[in-house]
């Protein structure tokens, strides 16, 4: 168990689990995305971790770039997204690949996807280490996906409760 500020957490998925989940997304990955460069785009700061696990285990050439958006306040969604670090790559014509550690009612990926279509790239796929199927409204395709867990609160392995709970190298989930 963990207390970050007020709230206790229980160990939900392993360090040793998720490295062996992202490799396999690497491989795919890698797979997929044989026939040139792609631009890997990670969502700050939560996919900060598994962006750095996943980028090691490509086996293809890959830029690496961030952008920053904001929904939530502290463990529940704002309902609305706003851009805070725009894109600082020239992405038309090449494939990009949107790194998210976590889709949940799907908002900010629907925003992230419509700000990246905006810069004509070839192909956009979306990966994320976590989703969950019971809060999606917005009809969004998420070709990699890590694990899809429960309509919970996890933090840890980038994910955070109020700024704090990124370092944890596993995933826990709200008691
Ligand atoms: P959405 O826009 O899909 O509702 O929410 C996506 C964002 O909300 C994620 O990038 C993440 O920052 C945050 N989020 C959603 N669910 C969780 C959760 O269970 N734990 C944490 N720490 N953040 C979450």
């Amino acid at each position: 168990m963990v207390l970050i500020k007020d709230k206790e957490f229980v160990p939900y998925i392993s360090a040793h689990v998720l490295k062996k989940r992202i490799e396999e997304l690497a491989s795919e990955i890698s797979n997929d995305f044989s026939e040139g460069p792609a631009v890997l785009i990670g969502v700050l700061n939560g996919a900060f971790m598994f962006l750095s696990d996943l980028t090691k285990n490509i086996k293809v050439p890959v830029e690496v770039t961030f952008i920053k958006v904001a929904s939530y306040m502290g463990t529940k969604s704002s309902g609305e997204v706003k851009s805070l670090i725009g894109l600082d790559l020239d992405i038309e014509g090449k494939s990009v690949i949107i790194v998210e550690d976590i889709v949940d009612t799907g908002l900010s990926m629907k925003f992230l996807l419509e700000l990246v279509k905006e810069r004509k790239p070839k192909k956009i796929a979306v990966a994320s280490l976590l989703l969950k199927p019971d809060a999606l409204v917005h009809d969004i395709n998420i070709d990699y996906v890590g694990f899809e867990i429960p309509n919970r609160f996890v933090v840890g392995y980038g994910l955070d409760y109020d700024g704090l709970g990124r370092n944890l190298p596993a995933l826990y989930q709200l008691k």
